[in-house]
């Protein structure tokens, strides 16, 4: 089967492996030049394979008038009359209930586990360096109520399989010797020693070069696609003044999914999320990090990764919900940088320009994989805040249902139609 792959994001890479795994000739398409330039690149590198809450949840409800209103919160709506993205509101609001938490936390840590198995056994098999670290990460909580609820996922989480420990303030300062918030400001926080970070943009580079050694793939490099259909049915994509065929494609587009999607004739509830990220040096051998950290109230996260000339730190967060908009605010990035500077002991200045991108969002953080509504046209994509835990598992799974194979796990909770 020849299958086209839409995106070469953490995402299309991965979902190119397992299609040359399965023995298919395989076509990857990208409107940049390069690999892993879109929300892969500069992600919060965290492998967070037992830490899934989704966005909508009961209490982010009750906050949602207060994040309306504060400009300096971490969450931003910029409201926008059009049909698509009011609809995707709605279908927010309605995933905020505890039934839809727990369904779609069983749902995410299953497809993390087996992600972390894929990656597993692809890192077995090639030669990837992408400074992955099992160190382990901790989650602090300055509110007292988001402390409480944390506790309570940690608590449920416990009934499926996930080792967490809950540590008071001082527990926390003295489990990661670099963390800086003062012990008075701290409410506890949520211990998981299994979790992973790992560069996101070096592991895209290393198995893009894993797939170029192998010769299974053609590259169609800066080259934006267009789809191309005759009788309902996908049947090439316009791409760099050439036509693209093939049996198959799968839809890996991130945040401009939705867009493709829509040329096509089709709605995808996909809204893009703006985030923020810094790269950091500590500013001595005292400010290095031990664990990934996450700093819940300013959802921001923390992550040590090693590079040449030492560790790095880095620094993530910030959802704004503000349409395509990949440039960088001043004044979130600016808000990144006090982040940072009061919760670790960083050198602002080695990293004076910071960057941007795109989460692709479902309403209720599940990816899409599964056949479209169009013939021909498979989705691999919409996997949120966590695409680069989820690419290797998201990528079997859809790879297993493409090629009919009875899939390694239940995709029902996965499916398109879910929105239809
Ligand atoms: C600030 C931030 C922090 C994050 N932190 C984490 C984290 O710690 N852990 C985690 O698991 N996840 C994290 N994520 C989420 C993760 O980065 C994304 O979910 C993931 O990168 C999505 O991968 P993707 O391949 O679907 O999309 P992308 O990486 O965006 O790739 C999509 C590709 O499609 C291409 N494209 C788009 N439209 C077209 C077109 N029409 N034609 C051709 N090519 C096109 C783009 O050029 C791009 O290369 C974070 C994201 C952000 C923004």
């Amino acid at each position: 089967m020849r299958v086209c792959v839409l995106g070469a994001g953490v995402v299309g890479l991965t979902t190119a492996w397992a299609l040359t795994e399965a023995g298919c000739e395989v076509v990857l398409v990208d409107a940049a030049s390069a690999v892993g330039t879109g929300a892969s690149a500069g992600n919060g590198a965290q492998l967070s394979y037992n830490f899934v809450a989704p966005f909508a949840a009961p209490e982010t409800l009750w906050h949602l008038p207060a994040l309306m209103r504060d400009t300096a919160a971490p969450v931003r709506i910029k409201p926008r009359l059009n049909g698509g993205f009011l609809r995707w509101n709605l279908e927010f609001l309605r995933a905020c209930t505890g039934r839809m938490v727990r369904q779609t936390t069983e749902a995410q840590l299953a497809l993390a586990a087996l992600s972390r198995a894929e990656l597993d056994r692809l890192t077995a098999s090639t030669a990837l360096s992408f400074s992955r670290q099992a160190n382990g990460k901790l989650v602090v909580y300055r509110d007292k109520t988001s402390f409480q609820t944390a506790r309570r996922q940690a608590e449920a989480q416990k009934g499926l399989g996930t080792a967490q420990g809950v540590l008071d303030g001082a527990q926390c300062l003295r489990e990661e010797p670099g963390l800086r918030i003062p012990a008075a400001l701290l409410q506890g926080g949520v211990f998981t020693p299994r979790e992973e970070v790992g560069d996101c943009a070096a592991f895209c580079e290393g198995l893009a070069g894993q797939l170029r050694a192998r010769n299974t793939v053609t590259w169609r490099m800066g080259a934006s696609a267009t789809p191309v259909l005759r009788d309902g049915r996908l049947v090439a994509v316009q791409a760099g003044g050439a036509e693209i065929g093939a049996d198959q494609f799968v839809l890996c587009l991130g945040s401009g999914a939705a867009r493709f999607a829509r040329a096509c004739g089709f709605r995808l509830p996909v809204e893009p999320m703006k985030g923020y990220s810094l790269t950091l040096r500590p500013r001595n051998d005292a400010g290095r990090l031990v664990h990934s950290v996450t700093d819940a109230d300013r959802k921001l996260v923390f992550a040590p990764l090693e590079r040449e000339g030492g560790q790095v730190i880095r620094v993530a967060g910030i959802a704004d919900l503000v349409g395509e908009d990949r440039r960088i605010d001043a004044k979130r990035m600016a808000m990144l940088r006090k982040g940072a500077a009061d919760a670790l002991e960083v050198d602002l200045d080695s990293d004076p320009i910071g960057w941007a991108g795109l989460r692709p969002c479902t309403p209720d953080s599940r990816p899409l994989i599964g056949a479209s509504p169009v013939a021909g046209l498979f989705l691999n994509t919409g996997h949120g805040a966590l695409g680069w835990t989820l690419a290797c598992g998201s990528a079997r799974l859809a790879v297993d249902m493409l090629m009919q194979r009875p899939p390694v796990l239940d995709g029902a909770p996965f499916s398109p139609k879910r929105y239809a």
